[in-house]
């Protein structure tokens, strides 16, 4: 789908034995560096509100733990804040009983209650909650990071959806395949009329290649996207009844058809779980250091081991929402991200909030989207839909 469309590097090598098109490559991976800033300074805005309402969450109590980028400065908060919890309610608790003995009881639990505002109120503040650059990370503490994550972009994200437009599985695989090297927005803009002049595979297995290659001309390498779409459309009808497979050992044997590509049919035209690991979920999951895998199967399976089956749909949509329109691959918008308080390469972009602001893009930058029909969440949330090709 879009760049997501662009099935990484495990795709491009299944890719090349089949036809010539090729997933997208695995574009800069923007590495996880260290967080040399001190993001303590530097609450996200815009979108970070978000984050900063959730604080109340349970996992809050174990964030913490983690360093700030800042070094050992944060080690040490770290170690203090639980101190400070203990201490703070058997402060309180001695005048309480001195004061007000006949309300005994309520009084004593107060310090009870108040160390978790006290905790709550501290871990609002991003800036602490901020993991650190060291792998010393337990694996329980990574995978509720990381399922926070996942919440907190699902509450950034809510619309987040296929950014492809299709209305049935034949029309996602064509268009998946057509996302390589380009953008899902350039497909949308494409298969419009592709799909209006064959609706069916059986069409489009038919068709003449010089016609078709003239209306997949926009989305680049069309000739070999021709070939591939043609290809599919044609085993399609041999092999699988003019019906789009529903398993993904059946999909991958398609021409251009990759795991990622197989992936995201499954996922959003079959409702079957499946991570999408494209160039943005494979620099975000190494940013955020959720493995350090660099084999696009190999991340599927760590990735996978951290999140339910059940979320992995709606995972991968999170990450490769938030890689494209806020953590980008060159610049990313730090001072503007709503995760950045979990974030270990917090500072390897920009960080100041208004400078952060301007690198959003899509409908967080305050631009139309991707697809020409999004879904209805999309446009009550206020985005906007993707102009036709040719218009503006
Ligand atoms: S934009 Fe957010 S997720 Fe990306 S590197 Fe910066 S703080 Fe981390």
């Amino acid at each position: 789908m879009g760049e997501q469309g662009s099935d990484g590097g495990r795709k491009t090598a299944k890719t090349t034995k089949r036809s010539p098109v090729k997933e997208k490559p695995t574009a800069g991976a923007g590495g996880a560096g260290e967080d040399k800033g001190a993001p303590a300074k530097k609450a996200p805005a815009g979108p970070a509100k978000a984050t900063a309402a959730r604080k109340t969450s349970p996992e809050k109590k174990t964030s913490p733990e983690k360093k700030t980028p800042a070094g050992k400065k944060a080690a040490a908060g770290k170690k203090t804040a639980p101190a400070a919890k203990k201490t703070a309610p058997a402060g309180k608790k001695a005048p309480a009983k001195k004061t007000a003995p006949v309300r005994k009881a309520p009084t004593a639990k107060k310090p009870l209650v108040a160390p978790k505002k006290a905790t709550a109120s501290v871990r609002a503040a991003p800036a602490k909650t901020v993991v650190g650059p060291a792998g010393d990370e337990s694996r329980t503490a990574l995978v509720r990071r990381a399922r926070r994550i996942n919440r907190e972009l699902a509450e950034v994200f809510p619309y987040a959806h296929p950014e492809l437009d299709f209305e049935n599985p034949f029309q996602l695989v064509v268009a998946t395949v057509l996302s390589a090297q380009t953008t899902d927005l350039r497909v949308n803009q494409t298969t419009p009329a592709l799909f209006a002049k064959y609706p069916t595979p059986e069409d489009l297995a038919a068709a003449n290649p010089e016609e078709v290659e003239e209306i997949l001309r926009p989305t680049g390498f069309f000739r070999a996207k021709t070939r591939s779409v043609m290809g599919l459309s044609k085993a399609l009808v041999e092999d699988f009844g003019g019906e789009v497979p529903g398993r993904l050992e059946d999909l991958v044997k398609l021409p251009g058809v990759g795991r990622k590509t197989a992936f995201v049919v499954l996922g959003n035209a079959f409702g079957r779980p499946g991570i999408t690991v494209d160039t943005h979920f494979q620099r975000l999951v190494r940013r955020w250091r959720w493995t350090g895998e660099t084999d696009p199967d190999k991340i599927e399976a760590a990735v996978g081991a951290l999140f339910p089956k059940s979320d992995w749909t709606d995972l991968s949509h999170h990450v490769i929402w938030h890689g494209r329109r806020i953590c980008h691959a060159r610049k990313p918008a730090c001072g503007a991200c709503p995760i950045a308080p979990l974030c270990p390469a917090y500072g390897e972009g920009e960080t100041d909030p208004e400078k952060a602001k301007k690198l959003l893009k899509y409908e967080k930058g305050g631009l139309p989207g991707q697809r020409l029909k999004p879904p209805q969440a999309y446009l009550d949330a206020g985005g906007r839909p993707a102009p036709p090709l040719g218009a503006g």
